[in-house]
């Protein structure tokens, strides 16, 4: 399974925006697109302003970046997305938003995506009582995701399930915090969602 293991704070500064990508240091004063913002390279700070394509290529890197997904597999979400009904770019955040590893993301229960994708990797999670092991498992309504064992986990979720009362998770989940469990209510909405990028400029990309 191919995917980005380059330094994360790069992409941040390629694409100008803050993605997220490494829990509490990007809200600290350590964040790298905080402290030094321009483009990564040697001539990052003297690069010219987009035109039409160029935004629209970045507004897709962003997105993919942000979820942490490579092109072949976002492509085959935004074909997809194309196929249902609905507005295309809505229905493609619906289906990024709903991969497991996001949900277990907005649960609280990693501190990035990427550390949620390791914690779907190694089998800590159930959906709707079974073992899953596939991060980009696409989840629906009126499904049950939760921690396997919380008594055998480690220390780092341990001391994330002590903090999942103080965080923020969206309204299409709905969250049991004793039980560590979230039950998927509604799909998520494009006013639920907070992103760094404008989906409508990727629909367009992918529409020429
Ligand atoms: Fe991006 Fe976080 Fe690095 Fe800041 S600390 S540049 S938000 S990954």
């Amino acid at each position: 399974m191919a995917r980005y293991i380059g330094p994360a704070c790069r992409l941040c500064r390629r694409e100008g925006v803050k993605l997220f990508l490494k829990g509490d240091r990007c809200l600290s004063g350590k964040c790298a697109l905080d402290r030094r913002g321009s483009a990564p390279g040697q001539h990052g700070a003297a690069r010219k302003k987009s035109k039409e394509y160029g935004i629209q290529l970045r507004e897709k890197q962003k997105a993919k970046r942000y979820y942490g997904i490579l092109e072949n597999q976002f492509h085959r979400y935004f074909l997809k997305a194309d196929n249902q009904e609905g507005v295309t770019g809505e229905n493609l955040l619906s289906l990024l938003e709903r991969r497991i590893d996001n949900v277990i993301y907005r649960m609280g229960m990693a501190e990035s995506r990427k550390e949620a994708r390791q914690l779907v990797l190694h089998g800590h999670f159930r959906l709707n009582g079974n073992k899953v092991t596939i991060p980009s498992l696409i989840v629906k309504v009126g499904d049950t995701i939760t921690l396997r064992d919380a008594s055998r986990s480690s220390e780092k979720i341990k001391s994330l399930i002590e903090t999942l009362d103080s965080r923020i998770s969206p309204k299409w989940l709905e969250i049991d915090r004793e039980n560590v469990t979230a039950k998927v209510v509604a799909l998520p909405q494009r006013e639920d969602v907070d992103m760094p990028f404008e989906e409508q400029l990727i629909v367009e990309l992918y529409s020429k």
